[in-house]
């Protein structure tokens, strides 16, 4: 079964941390819809499995399309693809976009996920990161969600920023865990290259906050996750019994997709396309019946390594019988060879032809990554 990801890259004001694709001129959102719709009819060959169990929206913003647009892009996907009964379909959506009438729009038309960009209740630190949300219409947002029947409610967090003392991220850890949500992604805040704050940071404006206190901020969310029963199923993500991100899992789980919309990424096992990050080169790609894209055949190590970030991410971990049947004997006594390592300082756990990161690895799993990768 594969997945399908549309990318709606567009957004009425860029937040300070993003360095996601997206443009703040949204004049061109049906003329987007319709290329989209027609790339999907151009790619319709590209997945060798057509049975689609997942379809995501991102972005962006894609919570500045209509419902209708929406909808257009579903029949079109429903119309191309076997989409499986159960299929998820996930919307990001920012919060102030988020009306009762709204949401019972898209859940009529089938979205029955949606990921909120909730990132903090603390308006100073809102502020800071530029969002276009208050935290009252944070908190609107997951109520009328679910007033409005979702029953798959993900809330996104961000932890790390300068402008928020610990106390601040334990009262957002505590408002969060009351709001009855089903899955909570919370990330570290990174300074991506050319975002305002990575500006900010090199003159000094800003300072990033002491690996101490990331560490204390990290070791609060899993303590708070844990008591409220949510399952740490992936380095940023916590979710109920069976409300894992089947989406996201399918990432980490080497499934292929298909992503849609200018600089969407698209993966078969074989090799990786990445679509032209410009809307206006895609745009015109597209009036050609073109399709602006990049790819690259995926070697066996390129395979290997991508296997290990992002298998080691999940509380699964590395399948040791997997890598043996995809790589070979020489693979397996590497990752056991890395993995004896690691389990030495309580980092690693190796179980059961398994070996996976401990609490105390996740904080530092970019260094204890890059080891098992070849
Ligand atoms: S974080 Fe989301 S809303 Fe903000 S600029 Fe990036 S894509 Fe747009």
């Amino acid at each position: 079964m594969s997945g399908i990801y549309f990318h709606i890259p567009f957004c009425k004001v860029k937040c300070s941390y993003c360095d996601f694709y997206k443009t703040t001129n949204i004049s061109k959102m049906s003329e987007l819809v319709s290329a989209i719709k027609l790339e999907l009819w151009l790619r319709k060959d590209y997945l060798a499995d057509r049975s689609i169990k997942t379809i995501y929206f991102g972005g962006g913003t894609p919570s500045l399309l209509s419902a209708a647009q929406i909808d257009s892009l579903l029949k079109a996907c429903f119309s191309v693809f076997d989409v499986q009964d159960n299929v998820e379909i996930t919307m990001e959506a920012n919060p102030d976009d988020l009306n009762l009438e709204y949401l019972q729009s898209i859940l009529k038309i089938g979205i029955n996920r949606l990921s909120i960009g909730v990132q903090s209740f603390s308006q100073t630190d809102l502020m800071l990161m530029k969002r276009r949300h208050n935290p009252i219409q944070a908190k609107n947002a997951v109520k009328f969600a679910r007033q409005a029947g979702f029953k798959n409610i993900s809330v996104d967090l961000i932890y790390g920023v300068p402008s928020m003392p610990f106390e601040q991220w334990k009262a957002n850890l505590n408002e969060v865990f009351k709001m009855d949500v089903q899955h909570i992604s919370a990330y570290h805040l990174t300074y991506h290259q050319n975002t305002q704050l990575w500006n900010d940071l090199k003159k000094g404006k800003i300072q990033e906050i002491e690996e101490t206190e990331s560490v204390l901020q990290f070791n609060e969310l899993t303590k708070q996750a844990k008591a409220n029963n949510f399952i740490h199923y992936e380095i940023s993500n916590f979710s109920k019994e069976v409300f894992f991100s089947q989406h996201n899992s399918s990432y980490w789980n080497q499934t292929d997709y298909l992503g849609l919309g200018p600089s969407a990424h698209s993966y078969d096992k074989k090799s990786r396309q990445w679509n032209v990050s410009s809307l206006t080169h895609y745009l015109l790609a597209l009036s050609h019946n073109k399709i602006p894209f990049e790819s690259e055949i995926l070697e066996v190590k390129e395979r290997f390594n991508d296997y290990m970030i992002t298998s080691l991410r999940t509380m699964w971990g590395i399948d040791l019988e997997y890598v043996l049947s995809e790589f070979g004997q020489s693979y397996v006594s590497h990752v056991k060879n890395i993995g004896k390592k690691y389990s030495k300082s309580n980092q690693v756990i190796l179980k059961n032809n398994s070996v996976k990161l401990a609490q105390d690895g996740m904080f530092v799993s970019d260094t204890i990554m890059s080891e098992f990768m070849l």
